[in-house]
């Protein structure tokens, strides 16, 4: 039977329901995915609203499974969360993407910010700042080309440690992003905990502007409230022209969604980068 806390001797039993079993199978296959380099990366192009220049982008977790094929982060990433793992590939994903800048660097390609996923488990449950310090020596880098994006958890809410943690990246000159506003977990009163440098507006929001007034409204308001407060703002997942007209008139200061790019693997995504510019 399932053992919990001790993750050796964990053997399937027939009584297990199929939630548990896939609970257990996905966890079993995460913990071989990272030995077995099964995981990449792709990455997404945040794009500046005025200039249409690619000024940041967003690395994506892929996974491969032998199996299965592609498995959806959506699908793994609460797995892993809940498993403890996602801790490993917080670290796995802040190495891999300062080596990749570093690669960019060396091949002279002109590098922007990448932004990686952080859950905030990884907050509490690691040496996060170390392995980012860790990470951008190694590779020569300057932690302005680190973008952390905090990812909201039910699991998890804010405490004096994530804060003290954001914190001290933010005096390491790491920018903090906000993910997902307007959704979920992520709401106005935890703009008051930290000085987040970057809003990114959920795409629940983004996608309902077109149809819906209140949300145009809406939307507008909360791009003023964030500059208000410092904040740079990103619109995510806009996939049409009214909806990028409709933000480039509202001073949103950059826009992500597959209107410009899906997220794309690395040698699509220099191509783009030596372009400069999707527009
Ligand atoms: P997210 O952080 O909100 O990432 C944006 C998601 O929206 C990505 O889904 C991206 O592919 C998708 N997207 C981008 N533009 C558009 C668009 O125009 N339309 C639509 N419909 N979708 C768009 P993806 O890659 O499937 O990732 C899903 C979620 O999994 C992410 O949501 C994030 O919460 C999590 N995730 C992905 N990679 C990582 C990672 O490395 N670490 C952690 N902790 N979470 C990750
Ligand atoms: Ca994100
Ligand atoms: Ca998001
Ligand atoms: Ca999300």
């Amino acid at each position: 039977a399932k053992q919990k806390g001790n993750n050796r001797f964990q053997v399937y039993h027939p009584s297990m329901d199929i939630e548990s079993y896939k609970l257990f199978t996905l966890e079993q296959d995460m913990r071989k995915a990272i030995q077995n380099d099964e995981f990449f990366l792709e990455y997404q192009p945040r794009v500046d609203t005025k200039t249409g220049k690619i000024v940041s982008a967003e690395a994506l977790l892929r996974w491969n499974h032998p199996e299965w094929g592609r498995v959806s982060p959506l699908e793994f990433i609460p797995v892993a969360e809940e498993t403890g793992l996602i801790i490993n590939i917080g670290e796995y994903v802040i190495r891999k993407v300062c080596s990749q800048i570093y690669s960019w660097k060396e091949r002279g390609l002109s590098i922007v910010p990448i932004s990686v996923n952080i859950s905030p488990l990884s907050f509490l449950k690691s040496c996060l700042v170390s392995t980012i310090k860790k990470a951008l020596d190694e590779n020569h880098l300057d932690a302005s080309f680190i973008e952390i994006e905090l990812t909201e958890s039910s699991l998890i809410s804010y405490s004096e440690n994530v804060i003290a943690v954001l914190k001290e990246l933010g005096e390491m000159g790491v920018k903090i992003a906000l993910d997902d506003f307007g959704t979920g977990y992520s709401s106005i009163t935890q703009l008051k905990n930290y000085k987040f440098d970057v809003l990114k507006i959920d795409k629940t929001f983004i996608q309902a502007m077109d149809k819906n007034a209140e949300d145009a409204i809406i939307t507008a308001n909360l791009i003023q409230l964030a500059h208000g407060l410092n904040m740079k703002v990103v619109a995510e997942g806009v996939e049409t022209f009214e909806q990028f007209y409709s933000l480039r008139k509202n001073d949103c200061d950059q826009i992500q969604g597959y209107l410009f790019s899906k997220p794309i693997p690395p040698p699509a995504f220099e191509q783009k980068l030596l372009i400069g510019t999707l527009k």
